[in-house]
């Protein structure tokens, strides 16, 4: 360990960020008003660790003349100033802040409810341009009305404690979100969003941008919700559908919305929001709070203090580096666990509580934690934005309140390789494991049951009672609907109990296929898994 870690603070952070890491003893500080910092070239070959806000460009020259950088902490989310893959390649760990504008962002949405409940903006307007009209600001009260939160994670728990103590009644949706944990909230689940649409009188949006939350409130699901719904989003732009959100506005189906973030940004001038009544606006200020600016200060001088003086990693935005033989060996597996997380992300139903990851053979002489990483990445793929990755995705899993554990069993079993996950909540179970065969991929059981089936493409797993003529009449429908059967593979407990068959399919079936194949009164269970 060196004397001192120099520590580069390239922007003004919190004072006492930086007296944290004085205080440590160990580190040797350069803030960017020390003479030092008026010339780069001199100081960066030297520098341990560096903490930039969002105005540094830390591209890869910049990063090719930090000689001795081991870490470089972002006070903040977003990690667009950091050329995070030439970190990586580098071996240098990149760690944000995200946890630190929590409670700014839950306010700045009670902040918008409010504000759009009593037409706060625009009464203000009309004031300020000399009126003193009371009769167009009639407002509505937040006591005793249904509040929707879409994504439970920090900031939506916030938002829903806080929505409680207002005396709204609070309903979620988070397939991701243990049932226990919203017990704990005090909050109802909804087991879907079109579940959670109608009753909502409120609806906020705390969901990272995935390809499942993009336009999750668009024209078909906003006519689900009741007339003279109002709407906040402080999360992502792209989660709302603006044109559609416009269009109920000027209906008067949506009563109002409080707008914090957007698709483009800044909001273009064209923006059909902006003749559209009852919203109002601000510029993405949902972290811009004098507190949560000094907390993600704070949190970024103790991650960096924590890695440099203590080797403990939080809030990583890159991988961490395995040594180049470990990765040989278990590249495979990696690839695996990510697959069989995501199959059973699929699989099962949501509001997982335990994950657990088995592992029998060779994988066993090496350390499997990476791959319950992977399992999990897999697993959590769409729970998380882009930031999740193997280095965060334990922590991700923690808040969730999802338990995860790992064994590796030296007795022998039916393979000498086997990799088993499996998934709970209560005693509903879902499991899967898998082997390689001449180094290839492949599925050997599933819920249990023996079977033999690819680990990539569309997968359609059905479950049915095993009688004659089954496999022709799902042969025959999957033709009707022109999808061709690439593989397929049938197993089943016994003649005549259940049988369970995987097609692997050139194309994916749409929902309507589903339903159709969950019409025969054999057919107990139809889903896709795409991998
Ligand atoms: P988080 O990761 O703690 O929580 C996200 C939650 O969304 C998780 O519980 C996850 O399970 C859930 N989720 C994922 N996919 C879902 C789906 N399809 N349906 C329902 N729920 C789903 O994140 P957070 O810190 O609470 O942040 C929430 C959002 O707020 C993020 O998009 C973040 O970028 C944004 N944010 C905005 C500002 C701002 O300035 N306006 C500031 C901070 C954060």
């Amino acid at each position: 360990m060196p004397e001192k870690f120099l520590v580069f603070a390239a922007e003004k952070i919190s004072k006492v960020g930086l007296d944290l890491l004085r205080d440590t003893g160990k580190v040797e500080l350069v803030t960017a008003e020390d003479e030092r910092a008026k010339n780069p070239d001199a100081l960066l070959p030297h520098i341990d660790a560096l903490i930039v806000r969002s105005a540094t460009k830390v591209n890869a020259d910049y990063l090719r003349k930090c000689e001795r950088l081991k870490v470089v902490g972002r006070a903040g989310v977003g990690v667009d100033n950091i050329d995070v893959e030439a970190a990586t390649s580098r071996g240098i760990l990149v760690m944000n802040t995200p946890g630190g504008n929590t409670i700014s962002t839950a306010e700045q949405a009670l902040a918008l409810m409010f504000a759009i409940s009593r037409k706060t903006a625009h009464a203000h307007a009309s004031v300020a341009a000399g009126k003193w009209d009371r009769k167009s600001f009639e407002g509505v009260e937040l006591y005793g009305k249904k509040l929707s939160i879409i994504g439970m994670g920090r900031i939506g728990s916030e938002v829903a404690r806080r929505a409680i103590a207002l005396g709204m009644r609070v309903t979620a949706y988070d397939p991701y979100m243990p049932m226990s944990r919203a017990r704990a909230l005090q909050v109802e689940l909804a087991q879907t969003v079109e579940e959670l649409l109608p009753e909502a009188d409120y609806i906020t949006l705390h969901t990272p941008l995935t390809e499942s939350t993009r336009n999750i409130l668009n024209a078909k699901t906003l006519t689900l919700c009741k007339k003279g719904v109002r709407i906040v989003n402080c999360a992502r732009g792209g989660l709302i559908d603006e044109a559609a959100l416009a269009d109920a506005l000027k209906s008067g189906h949506v009563a109002a919305a409080g707008l914090d973030v957007f698709e483009v940004e800044p909001l273009p001038a064209d923006s059909p929001l902006r003749s559209a009544p009852n919203v109002t606006f601000t510029p993405h200020l949902g972290a811009s709070t004098e507190e949560a600016q000094e907390n993600v200060g704070v949190e970024v001088a103790e991650e960096i203090r924590d890695y440099l003086v203590s080797g403990i990693v939080r809030n990583a935005v890159n991988m961490p580096s395995l040594d180049a033989a470990t990765l040989n060996v278990l590249r495979p597996y990696l690839e695996l666990g990510r697959r069989l997380g995501r199959l059973l992300s699929q699989l099962a139903e949501p509001h997982t509580e335990r994950l657990t990851a088995v592992y029998h053979g060779t994988i066993t002489q090496h350390t499997t934690a990476p791959v319950t990483r992977a399992v999990l990445e897999g697993f959590l793929r769409d729970a998380a934005g882009p930031e999740m990755n193997q280095v965060n995705v334990m922590r991700f899993a923690e808040r969730l309140g999802l338990t995860v554990s790992d064994t590796k069993l030296s007795e022998p079993c039916d393979f000498s390789e086997l990799m088993s996950v499996e998934v709970s909540r209560g005693d509903k179970v879902y499991s899967v494991a898998a082997t390689f065969f001449g180094g290839q991929p492949r599925i050997v059981r599933l819920n249990g049951q023996a079977i033999e089936a690819a680990t990539e493409g569309n997968l359609l797993v059905i479950e049915n009672r095993d009688r004659p003529g089954i496999v022709g009449f799902l042969g025959q429908l999957l033709a009707r609907h022109n999808l061709n059967i690439a593989n397929m593979t049938l197993s089943r407990t016994q003649p005549g109990g259940t049988a369970l068959s995987i097609f692997q399919l050139d194309a994916a079936p749409d929902k309507s296929v589903l339903a159709e194949l969950l019409q025969e009164k054999d057919i107990s269970s139809a889903k896709l898994i795409v991998l």
